[in-house]
């Protein structure tokens, strides 16, 4: 259903990157990084076309606020001259793992109850910690770089931290996506106390080492030309799944 001007709500794909770019990929008014798209200037009933100019990035929370007139829509435009996400350079928010230790999928290779399932130069890349307290939530932590080697996600107790540099970040269906240019994920991770955690895509450099797997296969080269491909790869109780370097 569209507007009395005939536009469809539906704003094309290129616009929404357009404007997660310039907002640094989190709520404008608070920084939280799984939001919605509005129309703010004109608001959407106004609108003849979607032009990145006139919309920003709300969360939830903040969208309603400004739905209900706790939040003015003067202040939303003033947010989007200087969004909290650029000033940070991060957009961030919170996994819910649930208390008992997920399992971790990276390329077909499935690893389990396995506190650190990835490891290069003996830095742990994924940490899976038990809770602080019983029945406490488990400690998921990592560091992801993007096919250039720059860091992408920061993921530190749960809270994870996209930065504003990406290309292009989205937080869509239970995924993060960071891509380094059209057509190129470098990232696509999926965790939930459902899933476990899930690498369904990635395509990283960290130092000498390119890493480069699908949800079936991983490929790890590093920059003397040697290869190490694995798929199918099982680990269970082990202290570290996948060490490199
Ligand atoms: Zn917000």
């Amino acid at each position: 259903m569209g507007n009395r001007y005939g536009l469809s709500r539906t704003i094309p794909e290129g616009i929404k990157r357009e404007v997660r770019q310039a907002c640094g990929y989190g709520c404008v008014l608070c920084g939280a990084a799984i939001v919605e798209y509005e129309h703010v200037d004109p608001v959407f009933a106004d609108a003849k076309e979607h032009s990145p100019d006139g919309i920003v990035l709300l969360c939830p929370q903040c969208h309603a606020k400004v739905t209900r007139d706790f939040v003015s829509k003067e202040r939303v435009k003033e947010a989007k001259a200087q969004p909290i996400s650029q000033k940070r350079n991060y957009a961030h928010e919170f996994f819910d793992l649930g208390s008992k230790q997920p399992s971790f999928v990276l390329g077909g290779a499935s690893i389990t109850n396995t506190p650190i399932p990835l490891e290069i130069h003996g830095y742990p890349v994924v940490k899976i910690e038990p809770s602080e307290e019983e029945g406490g939530p488990v400690r998921f932590s990592g560091t992801f770089f993007n096919s250039h080697g720059e860091i992408s996600l920061q993921i530190t107790d749960n809270e994870w931290r996209a930065y504003s540099g990406n290309w292009d970040f989205e937080a869509k269906g239970g995924e993060l996506i960071v891509r380094d240019a059209p057509g190129s994920i470098s990232l696509r991770l999926r965790a939930s106390s459902d899933s476990g955690i899930v690498i369904e895509k990635i395509n990283m450099r960290v130092g000498a080492y390119q890493i480069i797997g699908s949800t079936d296969d991983l490929l790890l080269k590093a920059d003397d030309g040697s290869k190490i491909q694995c798929g199918g790869m099982i680990a269970d109780n082990c202290r570290i799944g996948l060490s490199l370097g």
